[in-house]
């Protein structure tokens, strides 16, 4: 079947800066596909240069098996792009913008159902340039969504958004994967690339470091349990020591928090090892909790940095 998206290795160099260093892989139809990655990580070069608003150093990049730089306008016409920080007209409505938009695609969706999707129908009579950021970043996304396009392209389409607003901005996200479309989103929230995506890359420094669903990316990586606690002062002795007490050979990380996290596959015997060696080392052990792995997991054990903390 063909792919709605296929990139095979895909560099994008600007002078010294390798933003994106030999990149391949596919987005199969119907899904919602994310690139996750830290700032600066080379997604949203990707994205552009999938779309064609960047021209690739080396590589190809297909759209629903058009190659982009050789059949743009065909690319154009069957998705919808969310950028980051679209230029628009200031003095035009929300509703305005929208017609415009739609007015590029053959078969757009309608205006006020677009600008519903992302809770703005009640501003559709404002001007672009009374709109908050929130609002002006949800028009963004409903200037992608308008396009009723095969493939839906969204860059970072809930930074900044409230805790409500982001998680209606997933239902909406996934109502147009139930209508057949494609999603390709980039993100660096974990939590949301988790919760949403069906298949996901990682993206640091501009390489691929793992590709998986989110639970096949955590199980691959962590058939542990993680074990956190508050650091409290631990000296190189004492982690060597830590280590050591993980009787299934999990690994140990420290995030940038300050703190500790042991991995383990036998939470009873290193809970156990742990109460005692911090009761005889005469250290103190707060905020101990045990949890299932999670992408922050992976992210931390590929690349020994947290995402968020960038
Ligand atoms: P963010 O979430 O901050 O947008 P990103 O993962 O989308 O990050 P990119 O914007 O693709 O990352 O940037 C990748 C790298 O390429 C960064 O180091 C960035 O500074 C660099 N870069 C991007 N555009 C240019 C440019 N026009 N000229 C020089 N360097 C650039």
């Amino acid at each position: 079947m063909e792919n709605a998206v296929e990139v095979r290795n895909l560099k994008k160099y600007y002078g010294d800066v390798k933003a994106v260093n030999g990149v391949t892989f596919e987005v199969e139809k119907g899904t919602i596909f994310g690139m996750l990655g830290p700032n600066g990580a080379g997604k949203t070069t990707t994205i552009e240069t999938i779309v064609g608003l960047l021209e690739g150093t080396e590589g190809e990049v297909y759209v629903l098996g058009m190659k982009t730089e050789e059949e743009l306008s065909g690319v154009k016409r069957r998705i919808g792009v969310q950028l980051q920080d679209p230029s628009l007209f200031p003095r035009l409505t929300v509703g305005e913008t929208l017609d415009l938009f739609a007015s590029f695609y053959p078969d757009p969706l309608d205006v006020e159902e677009a600008a519903e999707q992302v809770g703005l129908k009640e501003s559709l009579g404002g001007r672009v340039n009374s709109l908050s950021g929130g609002q002006r970043h949800r028009l963004a996304v409903s200037l992608a969504l308008v396009s009723n396009g095969e493939v839906v392209f969204l860059d970072e389409p809930t930074t900044g958004l409230d805790p409500k607003a982001r998680r209606d901005l997933w239902d909406t996200i996934r109502r147009v994967r139930q209508k057949g479309a494609t999603v390709f989103m980039t993100t660096h929230y974990m939590d949301e690339a988790e919760k949403i995506c069906d298949d996901l890359v990682i993206i640091d420094h501009g390489k691929i470091i793992a590709r998986g669903s989110p639970k096949e990316l955590i199980e691959d990586n962590f058939p542990h349990q993680a074990v956190e606690f508050t650091d409290p002062g631990l000296n190189p002795e004492d982690r060597d020591n830590l280590t050591d007490i993980d009787a299934s050979g999990g690994i140990n990380f420290e995030d940038e928090e300050g703190k500790v996290i042991l991995y383990s596959e036998d939470v009873a015997t290193t809970v156990t090892a742990l109460i005692d060696y911090m009761r005889n080392s005469g250290k103190g052990l707060e905020d101990l909790q045990v949890r299932s792995a999670t992408l922050d997991d992976v992210f931390l054990k590929l690349t020994g940095r947290g995402i968020e903390n960038e």
